[in-house]
């Protein structure tokens, strides 16, 4: 099903500044014989004002923009289509070089709105319950494509009023893909999403999910200063096992160990991780996964957010009711855990938790599908 989503693309020649961490175009600017500081320009053009071509930067010299027009640009991934949910969710079809699509999606919220960015075309883990997993693994995406999406994003909302708040204040590594499977590119993104001169978005509010890639994670350390979230989905190595078939190399113990860690090191070290875990009709949510789960976390400081379980065409997985997942809550909360229930958002799109897809063969169908449930909601109204 793979071959069926590369269409050919001819490698472009120049070099693309999106994505680019500072110190390399700071290097690149001296080898052009210009001062170092010439990059700060060149990066709040990029992201604060989303200029998308030398032409833009009016405080840079005309030289050197004529130069860099020559060697290099500002080469975002392309918008293929953008779909608006009901509850104001809003899903970008992005199509990346080598014509794959990925796709991101933003979920505003009271007073937040959180960006939802992936790392990879498809994913290879293959998680049970996910669709992402579901179509294979094709390639990472570069740096500009996952800094490009989130680009695109607040290109969209258009720039911020003079002291008035931008629109995307949260960015989760939780599209598609494992983002700590595409290190290098992950890391370079998000130093792009956190410092000044790119998005300047504060390191409480980008987060990195991990199934649970644990080498990965101790030199993650080292890098980045990301808040952290662990997709657990079970409390127990049998079951997530089956759940999460990279737990066989990486059991649970080990995985939340490593993640502490991860939250120790930090220079700031009163974060908490996130445990996520999706909640699956009769699969993981009884009484005794959340007794299970109650002891698992006794040693580890955690958030914990409960997403039920959103169906998608090839799974057989349900998703629970309304009073299993409170009783699972209220379990988590009377043991003195923080607990937060995911609402669905973006359901009419399928840009829900789990449903990313990006897949072009059935596009087509998918489109006809969300212009359906547009329409049905306009004869409601
Ligand atoms: S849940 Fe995450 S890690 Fe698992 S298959 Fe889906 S995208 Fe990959």
């Amino acid at each position: 099903m793979a071959d069926a989503l590369i269409v050919s693309d001819a490698k472009p020649a120049k070099l693309n500044l999106l994505g680019m961490p500072r110190v390399q175009l700071e290097s690149l600017l001296e080898e052009l014989g210009e001062k170092r500081f010439r990059a700060q320009q060149i990066l709040k053009w990029i992201y604060h004002q989303g200029a998308s071509s030398f032409d833009e930067m009016t405080d840079v010299g005309r030289k050197l923009r004529e130069r860099l027009a020559e060697i290099a640009e500002i080469r975002p991934p392309e918008v293929e289509e953008e779909f608006i949910s009901a509850d104001g969710t809003r899903k970008w079809l992005i199509r990346v070089e080598g014509g794959s699509r990925v796709e991101t999606v933003f979920i505003p919220e009271d007073g937040r709105g959180t960006l939802c960015v992936s790392s990879q075309v498809g994913c290879v883990l293959d998680c049970t319950f996910c669709s992402t997993g579901k179509q294979g693994f094709q390639r990472d995406l570069t740096s500009a494509e996952i800094i490009g999406q989130v680009w695109i994003a607040a290109r969209s909302f258009g720039l911020p009023k003079k002291g008035g708040t931008r629109a995307i204040t949260n960015v989760v590594m939780m599209g598609m893909g494992e983002p700590l499977l595409n290190f290098d590119n992950v890391v370079a993104a998000m130093n792009l999403m956190m410092e000044d001169l790119g998005y300047g978005i504060s390191k409480r509010r980008v987060t990195l999910s991990t199934a649970g890639v644990v080498p990965a994670l101790d030199r993650l350390a080292e890098v980045s200063e990301a808040s952290l979230a662990v997709s657990l989905h079970a409390p127990n190595d049998e079951l997530r096992n089956q759940l999460v078939p990279l737990n066989k190399r990486y059991p649970i113990r080990e995985l939340l160990d490593a993640c502490k860690l991860y939250m120790e090191r930090q220079p700031d070290n009163k974060r908490v991780m996130t445990v996520e875990y999706t909640l699956i009709k009769g699969v993981n949510d009884q009484v005794e996964h959340a007794n299970q789960l109650v002891e698992l976390l006794r040693e580890y400081p955690c958030k914990i957010n409960l997403i039920p379980f959103n169906p998608f065409p090839q799974s057989d997985f349900e998703r629970p009711s309304r009073n299993a997942v409170m009783r699972f809550s209220n379990i988590l909360h009377n043991a003195g855990y923080r607990v937060m229930v995911r609402s669905t958002r973006g359901d009419d799109i399928d840009a829900a938790c789990g449903q990313l897809v990006g897949q072009v063969q059935d596009r087509t169908r998918r489109s006809q599908r969300y212009r359906e449930r547009a329409e049905k909601r306009t004869d409601i109204q």
